[in-house]
């Protein structure tokens, strides 16, 4: 039985883990970097350590100090998502020092962690995979001669790659050159792997995901699939459960296969199958995440299902508590991620301290979140703040609570992608429910959205009157070199309160 956890991650990530465990009754313990002291992660859990070596010292990537940490504690480990939640040295060593790693095995990550590999494992596993290699290429005339086979367009891709990062379209022969070039040192710089493979480009694709859960006993099930195709970066900012795309059969096929293909490999722990869905519903397995995911709120919302209290479960070593004809499947969910990003200047980041957080609340609402008035967003990690998730009986409630929502969130001080959210909603290619990757790029008006924020009177008032905060805030900092936050700004939100009221 574990008794403690400890998560080796910041932000929401470590908030929900956290808050499962008070559920189940586990401590929980903290770990946290210097600018990190103020984190809601650190206040919430029952014991915090700081891994920072100098007060600059941000990194989160302190596998034997965690470890350290994590046994001078007795506590099982759970890594959230990034950081070392796909480091297959990370959970080996855990492995090696009797640690529990709340994930799977450390052999299973490493092959999934290096995409080609993953790419010939899940053929062999009987998926079908992007077309293209199955090793790296190794220099220009390869990836000509590869293009030529399966045809253009292509995408380059490194091999150890994650977050949208190290990848490139190319459209022609022309431009193969110069892609390689980049892509190879986007991936070296990223990744300190510059390895790239050749896939092909599936135009206006979907992506399409599958949630998987196994036990260590060969038990596998899955919980539905989820839409992923409202992308900035080649990076999710909405997903859907279930996706308004995939038709009965399809999904009946997929979901069958993808839980095939990990009985096949003996997954267990909490992991996601990624999918390219073309138009005419063919799929191809894209990637496997051996983690939990960032948006895995919208299946729980549709099954019932706690992830997290699950991967617990099977870390014990216990069977999964369910078959998957127990899993019911309600409604339909879909979450915003809430970044820290100004969706009128290309989703640039938007560091800084905010200085009002008005959170939504009431029915079908859930929001994950470690953001607080006063929280200082800092450029040395990623800028997602929030994730707000609504639930409805049909797709068309989910939305609508949605906007509900989204309209009751007010963040200020710094920049949101809640402004693009609320446009997205109102899209009617969005509210029909056909959309493909290519959505932002091609379907969203950004100039409307600048008109539309700008004639919002409630942000007017508020931003004038937080425009006269700062000012007063920068006097303050002037006089004196405590840092204000606090009383102070509560003051102040009261006065911002009136004004908007008052408009
Ligand atoms: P990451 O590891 O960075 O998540 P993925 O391989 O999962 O990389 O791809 C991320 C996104 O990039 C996909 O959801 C999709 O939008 C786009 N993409 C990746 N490969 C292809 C492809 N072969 N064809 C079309 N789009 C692709
Ligand atoms: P809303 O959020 O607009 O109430 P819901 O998706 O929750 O939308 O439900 C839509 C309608 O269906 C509501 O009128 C509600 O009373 C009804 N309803 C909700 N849940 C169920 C259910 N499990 N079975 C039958 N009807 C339901
Ligand atoms: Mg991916």
């Amino acid at each position: 039985m574990i008794k403690k956890i400890l998560v080796a991650n910041r932000g929401e990530i470590a908030m929900r883990i956290f808050r499962t465990c008070r559920v189940m009754d586990i401590s929980t313990v903290a770990v946290y970097t210097h600018v990190d002291r103020g984190a809601l992660h650190v206040r919430y859990a029952e014991e915090a350590y700081c891994i920072s070596s100098t007060p600059d010292d941000t990194s989160y990537l302190k596998p034997e100090q965690i470890l350290a940490i994590a046994k001078q504690t007795g506590a099982a480990i759970h890594p959230g998502y990034g950081f070392l939640s796909e480091n297959a040295d990370f959970a080996r060593r855990c492995e090696e020092e009797g640690v529990i790693f709340i994930g799977p095995s450390a052999d299973i990550i490493a092959r999934m962690g290096i995409k080609t590999e993953a790419r010939r494992i899940m053929r062999e596993a009987g998926l079908p995979i992007v077309p293209g290699t199955e090793e790296a290429v190794k220099g220009i005339d390869e990836v000509k001669r590869v293009a030529r086979e399966i045809g253009y367009p292509i995408m380059l891709k490194a091999l150890a790659g994650g977050g949208g990062k190290g990848m490139r379209l190319v459209r022609s022969e022309e431009e193969v050159a110069t892609a390689l070039r980049l892509s190879q040192s986007e991936a070296g710089t990223s990744f300190g792997n510059d390895a790239v493979y050749v896939e092909k480009y599936i135009e206006n694709p979907h992506h399409i995901e599958v949630q998987i859960l196994g036990d260590k006993y060969g038990n596998v099930v899955h919980l539905g699939e989820r839409e992923c195709s409202i992308q900035r970066r080649n990076q999710k900012v909405i997903e859907e459960c279930p996706s308004p795309f995939v038709k009965e059969a399809t999904r009946r096929k997929l979901l069958a296969v993808a839980v095939e293909a990990c009985k096949h490999i003996g997954y267990y722990s909490a992991g996601t199958l990624e999918f390219m869905m073309d138009k005419d519903q063919h799929f191809y397995f894209l990637e496997m995440n051996t983690r939990l995911q960032v948006e895995h709120p919208v299946t729980e919302e549709c099954t019932g299902v706690d992830l997290v209290r699950d991967m617990i479960t099977v870390a014990e070593g216990n069977p999964l508590p369910y078959k998957q004809d127990d899993i019911r499947f309600d409604g339909s969910a879909i979450e915003c991620r809430i970044y820290a990003e100004d969706p009128e200047n290309n989703f640039m980041p938007s560091p800084g301290i905010i200085t009002v957080r008005e959170a939504p609340e009431g029915r079908n609402v859930r929001l994950d979140s470690a953001a607080y008035a006063g929280f200082e967003v800092s450029l040395h990690y990623d800028p997602m703040i929030a994730k707000l998730t609504c639930w409805g009986r049909t797709r068309a409630s989910a939305m609508a609570s949605m906007a509900r929502a989204l309209r009751e969130y007010k963040i200020l001080g710094i920049k949101t992608t809640i402004p693009f959210h609320q446009r997205v909603l109102k899209n009617a290619a969005f509210i029909e429910g056909k959309y493909d990757t290519t959505f932002i790029d091609t379907r969203f008006d950004k100039e409307d959205l600048k008109r539309r924020q700008n004639a919002d009177p409630t942000v007017a008032v508020i931003a004038a009157a937080l425009r006269h905060y700062e000012q007063e805030k920068e006097q303050a900092a002037r006089a004196t070199t405590l840092p204000v936050v606090g009383e102070s700004l509560w003051k102040h939100y009261g006065k911002l309160q009136m004004a908007a009221n008052n408009y």
